[in-house]
């Protein structure tokens, strides 16, 4: 299965923050993800992995200068992504001071604890960087593996805490597929990206 299928799913938005949306790094690779922005939302700096994210989400053959330039919206886009995003982006300028923000980008065989960095630069300007800060090994969590094959189902992963929704509770992966039965079957649900309230809440300031 292509990765572009699972990270933009019908119901979901790719996470700006994780290219695990879209590909899992070998073990013990630490994943900088860095942007810039000016004041109006427009693209000034992009590194090798948000190249990749870009370019696997719309188009291959883009180049960096095709991206240089452009707001930001016109490649994330998605009502939760806009509005968390939007938020940040207010905050930052408004107090003029760094926002982090823990998440995870996880693979099937590790935790990894990762954070996002805001900062405001000069005139409106926004640097955000996303740094490893702790990887724990694991039994291998199929759910998050793109080598198996996918049925037409879908469950909601958070973006951030890569929690798994079941039912009305987010839950870890682990206890998430335990409860699902999503240990040894024939297919496994495709991921759809969404956030979860506690997520939602902290990256909203509220
Ligand atoms: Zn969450």
């Amino acid at each position: 299965m292509e990765p572009e299928s699972l990270a933009k799913s019908p119901r979901g938005e790719p996470a700006l923050n994780c290219s695990t949306a879209l590909r899992f790094p070998s073990s013990g690779m630490s994943e900088i993800f860095l942007y810039q922005v000016d004041s109006a939302d427009l693209l000034i700096t992009v590194d090798a992995a948000w190249l990749e994210f870009a370019q696997k989400n719309l188009a291959r053959d883009l180049v960096r200068e095709n991206i240089l330039g452009k707001p930001i919206w016109s490649f994330f886009s998605g009502y939760q992504v806009e509005e968390v995003y939007g938020s940040l982006f207010r905050r930052v300028r408004l107090k003029q001071q760094p926002i982090v923000l823990p998440f995870r980008c996880d693979s099937p065989t590790e935790r990894r604890l990762m954070e996002l960095n805001l900062s405001p630069l000069v005139e409106g300007g926004i640097h955000l960087e996303s740094t490893m800060v702790q990887v724990e090994r694991r039994k291998a969590v199929p759910l998050f593996d793109y080598a198996v094959r996918r049925s037409k189902e879908f469950v909601i992963v958070c973006s951030w805490c890569k929690k798994i929704r079941v039912a009305d509770e987010w839950l870890e992966v682990e206890v998430a597929v335990e409860r699902l039965g999503l240990f040894h079957v024939p297919t496994f649900p495709q991921l759809s990206h969404g956030i979860c309230p506690p997520c939602k809440a902290e990256a909203l300031g509220r």
